[in-house]
């Protein structure tokens, strides 16, 4: 091809590649950008310059050499950011020397990628506790048909192993969910006092059992646009957390208030307390400061997880502030100015 033609193909090519939004480049025989898209200068590529990142040199170098197209993916600097991007780069030769290079950032499904495989691993070591147990239960069980005293005591742990195995499925799916979730569904606006008293009650059961007082100070005038299953669902993770890492006998409060615009709803408790260095953990699937005494309280890791979902979901936001020894306040805001998405 002669340099007009190139000259011609790397207009068109960029013109068309512009109206798709791609980003891409076209460089000369001498590394020097001679057409650019615009999206291809938010990857720090800009025309009349010269193509300086190593790899993509590399590509541009092979593709003219072998005369075919090549592509790599990779973490690159662009221009201005000071994390590298991960990006799908192509290079096409256009003939005279010039190569059309594209790139596609990747850093977004990369994350998505990496999240989900964290999670499958996770979620399989969480599993293996529970069904290990239930496997030496039922076979300890086996072993044990004469005795019915251990009969009994060996069906109660399976039970209960069943039971907790049950509750990590089910709050699994609840995390999935609301993590492929890109808008919040069944919007209804709500009086938020009627869904905290709600939730109060769902935890009665466990209060009483641990003989803790369940005291509330509510707006009742706050209403907003909420997913109402979603959000009992966060202050039920709130107060059970409030209740289970608590000592039995005290105290969990429970408040909300409108403050510039947003909705706070405020847990506190005076239970064991979280170190700082924990603090910043918490929030991820999970996690657990002391894992021998969340697996008594039948607690999986994933409740604040779940609640910190939920109030992004929204918007909103939680955070924590507590002391070792002294006790916990959790607080979760939304906005009152919720936008009307469409409601499922
Ligand atoms: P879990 O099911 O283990 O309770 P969560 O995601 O709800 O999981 O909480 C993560 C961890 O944070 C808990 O295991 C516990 O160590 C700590 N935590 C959560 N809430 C409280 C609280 N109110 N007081 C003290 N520790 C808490």
């Amino acid at each position: 091809m002669n340099n007009g033609n190139t000259k011609q193909t790397a207009e068109v090519a960029v013109e068309v590649l512009e109206a798709l939004g791609t980003a891409a480049v076209v460089v000369n025989d001498s590394n020097v950008m001679s057409h650019a898209t615009s999206v291809a200068e938010g990857f720090g590529l800009q025309r009349d310059r010269a193509l300086i990142e190593l790899e993509l040199l590399n590509l541009v170098e092979l593709a003219r050499k072998t005369k075919s197209s090549q592509s790599v993916e990779g973490a690159i600097n662009v221009g201005g950011r000071a994390a590298k991007v991960w990006v799908l780069a192509s290079a096409a030769p256009i003939g005279s020397g010039s190569v059309l290079l594209t790139l596609e950032d990747r850093t977004e499904a990369r994350r998505l990628d990496e999240t989900r495989r964290d999670f499958v691993a996770n979620i399989s070591h969480e599993l293996k506790t529970p069904i290990g147990a239930i496997s030496l239960l039922a076979e300890t069980l086996q072993g044990a048909t004469d005795d019915a005293d251990a009969v009994k005591r060996f069906a109660s742990s399976l039970q209960r192993e069943a039971v907790r195995l049950g509750h990590i499925v089910q709050e699994i799916i609840e995390l999935s969910r609301l993590q492929a979730a890109t808008e919040v569904k069944n919007l209804a606006e709500c009086k938020l006092a009627d869904l905290i008293h709600d939730s109060i009650d769902r935890v009665r059961i466990i209060a009483d059992v641990k003989r803790m007082r369940l005291v509330s100070d509510l707006d009742e005038s706050v209403s907003l646009q909420v997913s109402y299953e979603q959000v009992a669902t966060a202050i039920t993770n709130l107060l059970e957390n409030a209740i289970n890492y608590s000592d039995a006998g005290g105290q969990v409060g429970i408040s909300l208030k409108s403050i510039d615009g947003f909705a706070e709803i405020v847990v506190t408790d005076s239970g064991v307390g979280i170190a700082l260095d924990d603090q910043a953990r918490i929030f991820e699937r999970f996690y657990r400061v002391d894992p021998s005494r969340s697996r008594e309280t039948g607690g999986t890791g994933l409740g604040l997880a779940i609640v910190k979902h939920i109030a992004i979901n929204h918007g909103g936001d939680i955070s924590v502030f507590s002391k070792p020894g002294l006790g916990s306040t959790f607080t979760l805001t939304l906005p009152i100015t919720t936008n009307s998405k469409e409601v499922e």
